[in-house]
């Protein structure tokens, strides 16, 4: 599996220490592996032990946190914060709430978050957090006593300076703003300590949008370098239909594609005349209700009883942004088999390792998650940018530096990759590159 034994070992030492954590795990070889060759070309990385500190988060918290449900009932969650690497800048990175919540997703999510944010160009070191918490079905009052509870711990640990939270599944503008909100009344302070808020209490314009854009402009550049086309009448499936899908469709439609399919955890929907996206975001961001009733309105479109079924669908383009492990080798080779041009990463390692190197083995122009969904992070720290200047720009101001930098960030991937040996190996050209400004970085600051 490796060729370099001090890179083995790394791994070796930490399945040892992570046992039983498989997505953390599954990320780390994913990136120690890739970031072999560079790592063989610097013997100082091995001789100051930079991948032993790299993959040892700085700090990790855990935390109970305490609410009353509507029922009067006691509730008691689990909550996390992890402070991945500060190298580069403050840590950065969102808080997801959902039940599937633990050391070892938070884990994969902050290392991926420390080379995502590196890509970006811009001065953000990575962290992540969240708790089991499910907002599913529970009233506007149960989320804010959570989210209130949830930060009358994580206050302590956080700062404009030290560590700024954000969204990801399950927190979205609500509930930013109710953490907002209390960070605000226990210390007394209004400072950009979150992103991701609202447009009356510092947050920025196109933030909600960015992630989904993002992916589509680092798409399109992938297209246009790889494949020599575009976006222009292509069929696209997005799976998911939460922040990132929505807002990926709704930019895939702008520059000419038809998406045909979106899904929820329940199962997908396959519209051939092209997915209505306003009723899209009237059941998911309105009504918070199941994909499903798409077709209480588009009873022509069909309905499967299983996500997995959207890769399936033929297209030509894959934007897979639900949620992790989401599609694997069987998967990548039904896409292929049916013509995919093009597979980029919307959701945090929704591909297994398996079928990404399918991906790249079968030369579809691959978008790893780390850089192709760059564009949520990076636009949280052009908000960063405004709330210190306290200033705002335009959603034309906003956007147009978003595209710049996934275009970069495209740029920065395939360079990377064509310097290792393969232009379709755009993971080795990710990895490489986001290692590199961290490494250097901890290696001009010292041990710690
Ligand atoms: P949301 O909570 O807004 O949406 C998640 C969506 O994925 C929901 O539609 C959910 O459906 C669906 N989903 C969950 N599990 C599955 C599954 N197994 N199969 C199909 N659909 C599923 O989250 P986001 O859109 O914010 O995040 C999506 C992904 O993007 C995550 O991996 C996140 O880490 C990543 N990401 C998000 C960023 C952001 O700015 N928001 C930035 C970078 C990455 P249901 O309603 O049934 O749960």
């Amino acid at each position: 599996m490796f060729k370099s034994k001090y890179v083995a070992k790394v791994y070796e030492d930490l399945c040892k220490k992570n046992e039983g954590e498989k997505e953390f795990l599954q990320a780390a070889l994913e990136i120690l592996e890739s970031l072999e060759p560079y790592v063989m070309k610097n013997p100082k990385i091995e001789k100051e032990k930079i991948l032993e500190r790299f993959v040892e988060p700085e700090r990790f918290v855990s935390f109970r946190v305490c609410w009353i449900d509507d029922n009067h009932e006691i509730q008691v969650n689990k909550g996390y914060r992890v402070q991945y690497n500060s190298a580069i800048g403050p840590y950065k990175g969102g808080l997801r709430f959902h039940p599937s919540v633990n050391a070892s997703i938070i884990k994969f999510l902050g290392l991926e978050q420390t080379l995502k944010n590196s890509l970006t160009s811009l001065p953000m070191g990575g962290g992540k957090g969240g708790s089991d918490f499910n907002p599913k079905g529970k009233s506007d009052r149960e989320v804010m006593a959570f989210c209130q509870a949830f930060m009358t711990e994580l206050y302590r640990h956080i700062g404009p300076n030290t560590d700024v939270p954000a969204g990801d599944i399950g927190v979205g503008g609500r509930e930013v703003g109710y953490l907002y909100g209390q960070y605000k009344r226990i210390q007394n302070e209004s400072t950009g300590v979150l992103t991701g808020k609202g447009l009356t209490f510092g947050g920025s314009l196109a933030r909600t949008e960015a992630t989904g854009y993002g992916l589509c402009y680092f798409t399109q550049e992938a297209l246009k370098t790889l494949k020599h086309t575009d976006f222009k009448d292509k069929t696209v499936v997005v799976s998911g239909s939460g922040n990132v899908a929505i807002y990926a469709a709704q930019k895939a439609t702008e520059l000419g594609a038809k998406v045909v399919a979106m899904s929820d955890s329940n199962g997908c929907v396959y519209d051939e005349n092209g997915i209505d996206l306003k009723l899209v975001k009237e059941i998911k961001e309105v009504r918070r209700g199941r994909i499903k009733e798409y077709l209480d309105v588009h009873k022509d479109a069909k309905y499967y009883d299983n996500s997995k079924q959207i890769w399936q669908i033929k297209c030509d383009i894959a934007l897979p942004c639900a949620t992790q492990n989401e599609l694997d080798l069987d998967d990548a080779k039904t896409l292929v088999k049916n013509g995919v041009i093009a597979v980029c990463e919307g959701a945090n390692m929704p591909s297994t390792l398996e079928a990404a190197k399918y991906f790249i083995e079968n030369k579809v122009a691959y978008g790893p998650a780390k850089a192709a969904n760059a564009g949520g992070v990076a636009t949280s720290g052009l908000e960063m940018c405004q709330n210190s200047m306290r200033y705002s720009w335009t959603f034309a101001e906003v956007d147009a530096k978003l595209k710049e930098i996934m275009v970069n960030i495209f740029k920065n991937t395939y360079a990377t990759a064509v310097e290792f040996g393969n232009e379709y190996d755009t993971l080795t050209g990710a990895n490489i590159a986001g290692f590199k400004k961290v490494c250097e970085a901890m290696l001009a600051e010292g041990v710690f």
